[in-house]
C-alpha cells in the first residue's frame, strides 16, 4: 500500500463516518487490501482493538467450508507484522500451524500486516491477475480467538481502471469509487461470501423482490444464451418447492475457465468453461444443474444442514455421518427444478437418474463402503486419487442422487402420493434453520423423515448405513418405474394402478 493510498482512504473512511451510523455499530475488524497484481499477492493490513490487555491469538481458518479438505491455507502468508498505530513493533510468536500469539497488547489499537500469495486456479484459492482478483476469504482474514461473532468491514483498494467489485457482502459507502468497503457481521458470514475484482461484466436485477448480480469473468456469448431466463426460473421453482427465500440479495459469481463450483448462503463461486457458447444443448444443460446445484445448497447444506456444519471449527476436519443428504439430495434437485423450472423434460432427467444408477451398480466400491461411511470420510478422500479408489469407495455424489430417488419415492408410496421428499426438506428447514436456528443430527433426521412418512423407513436406513444391495424392483414399482439391467436405463412400466400413475406423472411430468 502506498503513501497516497493511506491518506486518500482515511479522508474516504472519515467522510463516510457520519452517513452510515459508524457510533451504533462500529466494526471491531477494520481490513484493507491492497492487490499486487505484478506479483500476485494480497497486501493486507488489519486494524483491530483488543478488548483487554491479555494475550491476543489471531488466527486463519486450513480449510472452507463446502470443500472437505485440510487447505493449510496460511502456508501461502508472509511478511506478518505488529505495530501499535504510531508504529510501534510488538512482539508476536507462531504456535501450530494457523495461529499468531501477541503475549502483551496492553490493550493497545493495533495494525497487523501480512502478504498472502494468491495464485491458484480453485474456488477455495485467491487468485491476483492483471485484470481480476478472486477473493477466497478463508485464506486471507484473521479472527482473534473467542471474537469471531464481531463486526467486520474490508476495503479492497482497487488498482488503476478496474470498476467492479462483486460478493453477496453488504457495501458500505460509495459503491463507485477506488476503494470499496463491504461488511460482515461474523467471521462465519465474511468467510462464506467471495469477492471478485475487475473489469468483469456486472448484471443486477430483480426477481420476486430479491436482488441478484451476475459477476462474470469471462461473459462471451452471455447477452444471446437463454442463462439469466432459465436461471430466474430455477430460482421460482426453488422458492416455490421451499416456501421461502432466506437471502435479500444473492451474487452469481462465475469465473474463467477452470475447475470446480463452491456453495455459499448467499451467493456462489464457480469456474466454468470460460463462454457461454456451449457446443450443444446438452452442455448447456450440464452447466444449467451445475449452477443449479450450488444455488439449491443455500437451502440443503447451509440452511438445512448437519449439525457439525455450522458454527464452523476452522481449525480442523469436522466428520459428519450425514453429508450425504446436503451432497446426495442436491444432486436430486438439480433436475427436478430444472423439470419444475420447464428448463428439461421427462426424458432428459429419466436419463440424468439412470446414469447415477448405473455408475452406483458398476462402482465396485459400493459393495465396500457404505453412503453414511462415504460422507464420514469425506476428508480423506475429497480429492483422493488412489488407483483402487473405484474399487473400495462410492461416492455420495453418486449413490447420494439415488438414496433421493429411492426417498422421494418410499415417502409419496407410504403417503398415498400426499407427500414427498419435498415435505421432509421443507420439515428440516423451518424446524431446524428457521425456528431453531441450528444443524440437524443423524437421528433427528431420520425421526423427522418418520415424521413424513407416517411409518419408520428401516430399508432406507440400511441402504445408506450399509453395503446391503438396493432392491430396485421393489423400490422404484409405486413410481411405476422399473430398471433396465442390461442397458441401466430407467423404464416406464406399461400398465399402472391409479396409485403408480398419480406418483409418476407427480414426480416426473406426463
Ligand atoms: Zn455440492
Amino acid at each position: 500500500m502506498n503513501r497516497l493510498d493511506k491518506k486518500q482512504l482515511l479522508v474516504f473512511l472519515l467522510l463516510c463516518l457520519p452517513f452510515f451510523g459508524w457510533a451504533q455499530n462500529p466494526a471491531r475488524y477494520n481490513y484493507v487490501v491492497e492487490l499486487d497484481t505484478a506479483k500476485h499477492y494480497l497486501n493486507v493490513e488489519l486494524t483491530y482493538n483488543p478488548k483487554d490487555t491479555k494475550e491476543l491469538i489471531l488466527k486463519m481458518p486450513v480449510w472452507a467450508p463446502g470443500y472437505y479438505l485440510i487447505m493449510d491455507f496460511p502456508k501461502h502468508l508472509t511478511d506478518f507484522a505488529v505495530q501499535t498505530i504510531d508504529g510501534k513493533e510488538i512482539a508476536w510468536r507462531k504456535e501450530g500451524k494457523n495461529a499468531w500469539i501477541i503475549p502483551n497488547t496492553n490493550g493497545q489499537t493495533l495494525k497487523v500486516t501480512y502478504r498472502i500469495y494468491a495464485n491458484a486456479r480453485s474456488v477455495a484459492d485467491s487468485r491476483v491477475e492483471s485484470h481480476t482478483a478472486f477473493i477466497a476469504p478463508n485464506g486471507v482474514f484473521m479472527y482473534a480467538e473467542g471474537e469471531k461473532n464481531e463486526p467486520i468491514e474490508v476495503t479492497y483498494i482497487l488498482p488503476e481502471n478496474w470498476q467492479n467489485a462483486s460478493s453477496g457482502l453488504k457495501v458500505k459507502g460509495n459503491a463507485n469509487g477506488k476503494h470499496r468497503t463491504f461488511i460482515a457481521n461474523d467471521f462465519d458470514i465474511l468467510y462464506d461470501s467471495p469477492v471478485l475484482l475487475g473489469n468483469h461484466l456486472v448484471k443486477k436485477f430483480i426477481h420476486e423482490g430479491h436482488e441478484y448480480e451476475f459477476a462474470l469473468e469471462t461473459p462471451e456469448g452471455f447477452e444471446e444464451s437463454p442463462f439469466e431466463d432459465d436461471f430466474r426460473k430455477m430460482v421460482t421453482a426453488s422458492s416455490q418447492m421451499m416456501g421461502h427465500v432466506p437471502y435479500d440479495n444473492y451474487c452469481l459469481i462465475h469465473l474463467g475457465r477452470g475447475p470446480g463450483g463452491l456453495e455459499h448462503s448467499n451467493s456462489q463461486a464457480c469456474y466454468t468453461s470460460g463462454t457461454f457458447r456451449f457446443p450443444n444443448q446438452k452442455s448447456y444443460l450440464n452447466y444449467m444443474a451445475f449452477t443449479t446445484h450450488e444455488y439449491f445448497h443455500l437451502y440443503n447444506v447451509k440452511a438445512i444442514r448437519p449439525i457439525e456444519l455450522g458454527p464452523f471449527d476452522y481449525d480442523k476436519e469436522v466428520h459428519t455421518p450425514t453429508l450425504w443428504i446436503g451432497e446426495g439430495f442436491t444432486v436430486y434437485y438439480e433436475t427436478q427444478l430444472l423439470l419444475r423450472a420447464g428448463i428439461i423434460d421427462k426424458e432428459y432427467l429419466l436419463t440424468d437418474l439412470s446414469g447415477y444408477i448405473r455408475d452406483t451398480e458398476t462402482t465396485e466400491g459400493h459393495r465396500h463402503m457404505s453412503l453414511r461411511q462415504s460422507s464420514y470420510d469425506i476428508w480423506l478422500n475429497f480429492f483422493n486419487r488412489a488407483a483402487n479408489g473405484n474399487d473400495v469407495r462410492i461416492s455420495y455424489y453418486i449413490k447420494g442422487p439415488v438414496m433421493g430417488l429411492l426417498f422421494d419415492i418410499r415417502l409419496r408410496e407410504l403417503t398415498q402420493g400426499k407427500k414427498s421428499l419435498d415435505d421432509l426438506m421443507r420439515l428440516l428447514y423451518n424446524r431446524y434453520y428457521l425456528k431453531e436456528n441450528r444443524g440437524f443430527t443423524e437421528e433427528e433426521f431420520w425421526t423427522s423423515a418418520k415424521e413424513i412418512a407416517g411409518a419408520p423407513l428401516p430399508l432406507l436406513r440400511k441402504y445408506v448405513d450399509t453395503t446391503a444391495e438396493i432392491d430396485y424392483d421393489k423400490m422404484l414399482a409405486p413410481a411405476g418405474l422399473r430398471l433396465n439391467k442390461s442397458t441401466w436405463k430407467l423404464e416406464t412400466i406399461p400398465s399402472m394402478s391409479s396409485l403408480q400413475e398419480k406418483i409418476h406423472t407427480d414426480m416426473f411430468g406426463k
